[in-house]
């Protein structure tokens, strides 16, 4: 990424690329589960620039990263911000990767937030196939018929998300939580990991916020 243009915006986001290229030899010797790119929320991953190095195929989190845990609808920002990207041909295929198995209404609830997004493509996990394990990650490439080098998941949990991402050699991107996680999350001292692995790293991972400020 070089750009010496004046354009506060743009340095702002280059600042939160860790790495120079998304290629994966980059994180030889690295900790794998360092995510590419931190942000405060899915409204600020910079797609059009992803687009311009080829990423253009779009794992997303469900819980936490598109929505608040025990919401049911999509903000009509998170929706229009998405579609745009779609429009402008910078994102070509996404779909979602849920690790949600509790709740009877699981599934259902995948499938209305996947029509208000309108990404028919979900995969709710079940307990032995729950994100980082492989299975859904070969199962979103396959069905977008894509290839890893192409692809980034967007999600809020390190060691589900961006440990999964990195293993099969995605583009990966961190994003803060929108609202409280279900107790299972505090139960296995996640976010305490999470904070722990960051903090000794130097990095520290935004607040989410609303919106990203306009020019
Ligand atoms: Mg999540």
């Amino acid at each position: 990424m070089s750009s010496g243009e004046p354009d506060g915006k743009k340095d702002r986001l280059e600042g939160r690329f860790f790495f120079s290229q998304p290629h994966q030899q980059v994180r030889i010797g690295l900790d794998p589960r360092l995510p590419d790119l931190v942000l405060p929320s899915v409204l600020e991953v910079p797609f059009a620039r992803l687009a311009e190095r080829g990423i253009v195929n779009y794992i997303f989190d469900v819980d936490n990263t598109l929505l608040p845990q025990f919401s049911q609808k999509v903000e009509d920002k998170v929706v229009k911000y998405l579609q745009k990207a779609q429009a402008e041909g910078w994102i070509r295929s996404a779909c979602l990767l849920s690790n949600a198995m509790f709740g009877s209404e699981r599934q259902l609830r995948m499938e209305r937030i996947g029509k208000q997004l309108g990404i028919p493509d979900l995969f709710a996990a079940d307990f032995w196939s729950r994100k980082p394990h492989p299975v859904g990650f070969y199962w979103a490439l396959e069905r977008m018929n894509c290839t890893p080098a192409t692809t980034a998941i967007v999600g809020d949990q390190i060691y589900s998300d961006i440990v999964g991402g990195n293993r099969m050699g995605l583009y990966t991107i961190l994003v803060s939580p929108p609202g409280p996680d279900h107790w299972s999350t505090g139960l296995v001292m996640r976010r305490l990991r999470e904070w722990l692995l960051l903090r000794h790293y130097g990095i520290s991972r935004p607040i989410w916020r609303e919106a990203p400020e306009e020019e």
